[in-house]
């Protein structure tokens, strides 16, 4: 599923559309829409921004509604100049959006758990402050950091970089790579961590997600960017999907243990 990273460089991909207007809406999996005339509402209407609400793009229109995308499992927005000539695999793609300068923005699905809605701006702001900090709006100082440690004490790291109610857009993956970065096992228990380590914790976060942007993303599966192109930070990865192989630093066998349901990976030596 694609997470902070991977869902910000799509979204930098996508700021050539702004200014465009949306001329027709097409879809053949009306289910994936949650909104009931959605394509009355949308053609017309001009893109006046596209921006990251944690893992979800938002597409704001001159009317003041916005459109909202979640791509789950296998979902891809795609920039497409000519419909006609792109390599996509025609039976995945569900939902097209015409437009007036850039010919199209296309929508595959091969999963089809995707989910496309058109909400109020009251909709959006109700929805934003159901999120936690986002790791790059300014509110997230190492002392707002600190003051959601102390209120999860009895959790665990890899399980508050997960809770998207207190930190949002960090999943699976880098819920793995920040703690190996800060040489903290994932399983610590919050309670536990010295000032000096949650200093370093809040560094790994900025530092991991910031690298994985500058790389576009993490492409073990499904995800491509806004272009159809993979990530490169999956050539990064340190002990995410590593388990039985060696450390990259001291050589121990990486180890994957299971936190509330998701496999987590750490090195027993560097992790401490
Ligand atoms: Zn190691």
């Amino acid at each position: 599923m694609p997470e902070l990273p991977e869902v910000q460089t799509i979204v930098n991909d996508l700021q050539i559309l702004t200014g465009d207007t949306i001329t027709g809406f097409w879809t053949d999996f009306e289910k994936a829409i949650k909104t009931r005339n959605f394509k009355k509402a949308l053609v017309g209407e001009k893109i006046k921004s596209i921006k990251r609400l944690s893992k979800n793009i938002v597409i704001e229109l001159s009317s003041n509604n916005a459109i909202i995308i979640h791509l789950k499992m296998t979902g891809k927005l795609l920039i497409n100049k000519q419909v006609s000539t792109n390599n996509l695999q025609q039976k995945h793609l569900h939902h097209i959006f015409s437009l007036k300068k850039n010919n199209a923005l296309v929508f595959s699905d091969i999963r089809k758990f995707a989910t496309l809605e058109l909400i109020s701006r009251d909709k959006l702001s109700e929805i934003e402050k159901t999120k936690g900090v986002d790791p790059f709006s300014k509110d997230f100082t190492l002392e707002t950091f600190s003051k959601i440690i102390t209120k999860h004490k009895n959790k665990n790291i890899k399980s508050i970089l997960m809770n998207q109610a207190a930190i949002a857009g960090i999943g699976n993956i880098y819920a793995s790579e920040i703690p190996y970065d800060a040489k903290l096992n994932p399983m610590r228990k919050l309670s536990s961590l010295t000032s000096t380590e949650i200093r370093l914790l809040h560094h790994s976060i900025l530092k991991i997600l910031t690298k994985a942007i500058e790389m576009r993303g993490t492409s073990i599966s499904d995800y491509r960017d806004a272009n159809g192109k993979k990530g490169g930070f999956q050539n990064q990865l340190k002990v995410y999907g590593k388990a039985g192989k060696k450390c990259h630093k001291c050589d121990t066998i990486i180890a994957k243990e299971t936190v509330e349901q998701r496999s987590t990976f750490y090195c027993p030596t560097c992790q401490k």
